[in-house]
């Protein structure tokens, strides 16, 4: 059973200007409807909402580094977008068990400055909060929050703008490598943006509930299993969340682009190691077809589910929904 729930969908929410605070705050105000979306389907006895945070656009020159522009121009046409615009959402997952309810990161937050962002100014109003309030969903019921990587588009929504933890009762889980990564002298190269989200978003959840996940899998909750997929972060995790019959794989940012699954020679300027980012797409790409799994990407096409199906010598992304 899926139900979708639109909110007056609007293509003017891609975030195509550089300055976006005017654009969102005329979306949010009480002359409009407020936008959002959420998608629900079942995944054995839970619950899922996929909610989308917020719409973004990235360029083919830093999705694709290795093609040439003609050809990823040519490749994107398939999925109706231009190299100069490959809109994507920030999703979050919510699983609900009874009292169990997982949130699987925490999109972009709302930040208090205007932020420059690789030549841009953003001015960021992620929605998460105000979907989950319209879902009846109290934050301070959250019980566990699994955060993927420390990117900003995933753990943005962790504290609130007046310094406080948005999930007050709620578990927290990270893997140890990201961890480390990120608080040392290796993340040193690293954009500011980044480190400014950690700062304001990682560093005082040492002083929350935080539980580092270690090893190359493991099952942190009953429905839940983290494999590490090192390459777009040294300690990104994907989650295999599997209940009754049902399962899904959850790959965050192993694959930023249906193309990516299709190219897997193609890298992206996102990935800190090209090889270890191909190998863990690999990897995921042969778990998903060995136990039949359906594939939810936190940056394809909203809600971003779907299947690779493989062929000979490739594979091809099919969407579901
Ligand atoms: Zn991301």
């Amino acid at each position: 059973m899926h139900r979708r729930s639109f909110i007056q969908l609007n293509a003017g929410l891609l975030l195509s200007s550089p300055l976006v605070s005017d654009m969102l705050e005329t979306i949010g105000s009480r002359s409009k409807p407020m936008e959002y979306e959420v998608y629900t389907c079942q995944i054995g006895k839970y619950s899922c909402k996929i909610i989308r945070d917020l719409m973004f656009t990235y360029l083919g020159k830093d999705y694709f580094i290795n093609p040439s522009t003609e050809q990823v121009a040519q490749e994107l046409m398939r999925y109706q977008q231009t190299p100069d615009n490959i809109p994507s959402p920030f999703i979050v997952m919510l699983l609900e068990n009874g009292s169990e309810k997982i949130l699987i990161d925490t999109g972009i937050g709302h930040s208090k400055e205007p932020i420059l962002f690789r030549g841009n100014t953003y001015h960021f109003k992620g929605k998460l909060m105000e979907i989950l309030t319209n879902e009846k969903v109290d934050p301070a019921t959250i019980s566990h929050v699994i955060l993927t990587h420390l990117h900003p588009d995933h753990i943005g929504g962790v504290f609130n703008e007046a310094g406080k933890v948005n999930f007050p009762n709620a578990q927290f889980f990270l893997h140890e490598d990201e961890w480390n990564y990120w608080f040392s002298s290796r993340s040193a190269n690293q954009s500011p943006l980044f480190k400014l989200f950690i700062e304001k978003n990682i560093s005082p959840l040492s002083k929350q509930h935080l539980t580092l996940i270690k090893g190359k899998e493991a099952q942190i909750l009953p429905a839940v299993t983290a494999i590490e997929t090192p390459g777009h972060t040294p300690g990104q995790i994907a989650l295999r969340i599997a209940s009754e019959k049902d399962n899904m794989l959850y790959i965050s940012d192993a694959f930023l682009h249906p193309l990516h699954i299709e190219h897997l020679d193609w890298q992206t300027n996102y990935d800190v190691d090209h090889e270890l980012a191909r190998a863990s797409r690999m990897h995921l790409l042969q778990l998903a077809n060995q136990e039949n799994m359906q594939i939810n990407a936190f940056h394809f096409k909203f809600p971003g589910i779907g299947r690779a199906e493989k062929s000979t010598n490739s594979w091809k992304w099919v969407y579901t929904t």
